[in-house]
């Protein structure tokens, strides 16, 4: 009996086993390997993605945020990849912005970091102010003037 390689689906008598129940001859099992699945990236897998001296396949180097691939250079934070819209840092933290965001003061800002610079209470819906590119409450401006 012979077994099919997931990879370049010729017939073997034996083949290395990789994850999710594939199979793969020595040629292709030894090629490559994605730095994402662990997976082999075989010859004729074109579509592969190179970053930072690592592989990975097309369908593994995706935003972890919006979860589609990334085509353009990624942007790493903490040791994960972000496509250019959803790794813009937050106005507040500084961390990726990710998919949901308020436009505060011509920056994205997480719901949660758009916070008072004085009382550090985060801000609803109720006006608030800027100082120094960051939103102050109208309590706080108030209370300064
Ligand atoms: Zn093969
Ligand atoms: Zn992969
Ligand atoms: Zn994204
Ligand atoms: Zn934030
Ligand atoms: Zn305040």
């Amino acid at each position: 009996m012979s077994l099919e390689c997931s990879g370049c689906h010729k017939l073997f008598k034996e083949l290395n086993s990789g994850l999710k129940g594939t199979s793969w001859c020595d040629e292709c099992f030894n090629y490559k390997q994605c730095a994402k699945c662990g997976n082999p990236i075989t010859r004729n897998m074109v579509i592969v993605k190179t970053f930072e001296g690592k592989d990975y396949h097309a369908e593994c180097f995706k935003c972890v945020a919006c979860k589609t691939r990334i085509k353009k250079e990624p942007i790493v934070y903490d040791g994960k990849f972000y496509c250019q819209e959803c790794g813009e840092p937050c106005g507040g933290c500084g961390k990726p912005i990710g998919m949901s965001f308020l436009e505060v003061f011509g920056k994205k800002w997480h719901e949660g970091c758009v916070k008072c610079v004085k009382c550090n209470r985060q801000i609803g819906d109720e006006q608030f102010y800027e100082e120094d590119g960051k939103p102050i409450c109208a309590v706080c401006v108030d209370y300064d003037n």
